[in-house]
């Protein structure tokens, strides 16, 4: 058998049952955003993000700055998700012997301008030779609660962080290898660039019953939220705003913004449920059942779990 035909969920499932996890430490292991270890009365949490050459990012179409931006922001996204703050830091790298000095360079100067931002330090690390660059992060964060994706409630509102479906409008535009942009496309692109982890959103992250960071897709990351709580999850549709920038975007290019906001992975804003009224945007909301739903004034539609998949 190859990788590829178990698919990337069924693939991590399988190899996780080779390393069973009997620690009565661990709170949390396979299967959410961050794992979680309880040491005296911290909680600790855990998290890996890679970015590989012409998986993740072309070598040279990339600002390498953005790359070491990106790649910490990812990790810190997982962390906050889970009510965390980033604290530690250690990179693995993989790089061809004849890679110019001054694209690592700019992917640890991106690295150190995120951990400036979001105040966390890189502690360690290790080298290795490669045919293509990798980067791998790993990071510890601290919390006083786990939050997670099993916490949903029926009853619970669902909020998201921003208008979404950004960074998929961005990657298309870099893809189209224009000679020139419009400043709303130069924004667009800037959001799949330089996205954001919402460490200002961790007040509202602690009081969610769930929560997850959107990597994969809205609908997608949402599938994962009903499935861990064995839960139905309901979007209504006329609550989806459309950004402006995003509705420049369709109306250029003839496209449907609710497959951009549904379907846009890389967002690293995030998703939560809550019994609570929260000053986020209103989604939707949470009742007994399974699987994602749209509904519009007309109808309720089962969304298809589809996202980004390495498998
Ligand atoms: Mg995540
Ligand atoms: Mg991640």
């Amino acid at each position: 058998m190859k990788v590829r035909d178990f698919g990337e969920f069924g693939l991590i499932e399988k190899l996780n049952q080779i390393l069973p996890i009997n620690d009565k430490d661990v709170i949390v292991g396979y299967g959410d955003d961050c794992a979680c270890v309880k040491l005296d009365n911290t909680l600790l949490l855990f998290t890996v993000d890679i970015q590989v050459e012409n998986v993740h990012f072309l070598k040279d179409r990339i600002d390498p700055t953005d790359l070491g931006w990106k790649l910490s922001t990812s990790n810190v996204s997982d962390i906050v998700s889970c009510g965390g703050r980033p604290r530690w830091a250690l990179i693995s790298l993989a790089l061809p012997k004849d890679l110019d000095y001054d694209f690592i360079k700019g992917i640890y100067e991106g690295i150190k301008q995120a951990q400036d931002y979001y105040g966390f330090f890189t502690i360690g690390g290790n080298v290795s030779s490669s045919s293509q660059v990798m980067i791998d992060m790993s990071m510890v964060g601290q919390t006083d609660r786990f939050v997670g994706r099993s916490g949903a409630k029926v009853g619970d509102f669902v909020y998201v962080s921003s208008e979404l479906g950004l960074s998929k409008a961005g990657l298309e535009l870099i893809l189209m290898n224009k000679n020139f942009y419009e400043d709303f496309e130069e924004r667009l692109i800037k959001r799949h660039y330089r996205p954001t982890a919402r460490l200002d959103l961790l007040d509202s992250v602690l009081q969610a019953n769930s929560c997850i960071d959107i990597s994969d897709g809205l609908v997608s990351d949402l599938w994962h939220i009903s499935k861990k709580s064995q839960v139905k999850i309901v979007i209504e549709q006329e609550y989806l705003k459309v950004h402006p920038d995003l509705e420049l975007f369709c109306n250029k290019y003839g496209k449907n913004p609710y497959d951009y906001i549904l379907y846009s992975g890389e967002e690293y804003q995030l998703a939560l449920t809550s019994n609570k009224e929260m000053d986020l945007m209103k989604i939707g909301y949470v009742e007994e059942g399974e699987g994602v739903y749209i509904k519009s004034k007309s109808q309720i539609v089962k969304l298809d779990e589809k996202g980004f998949r390495h498998f």
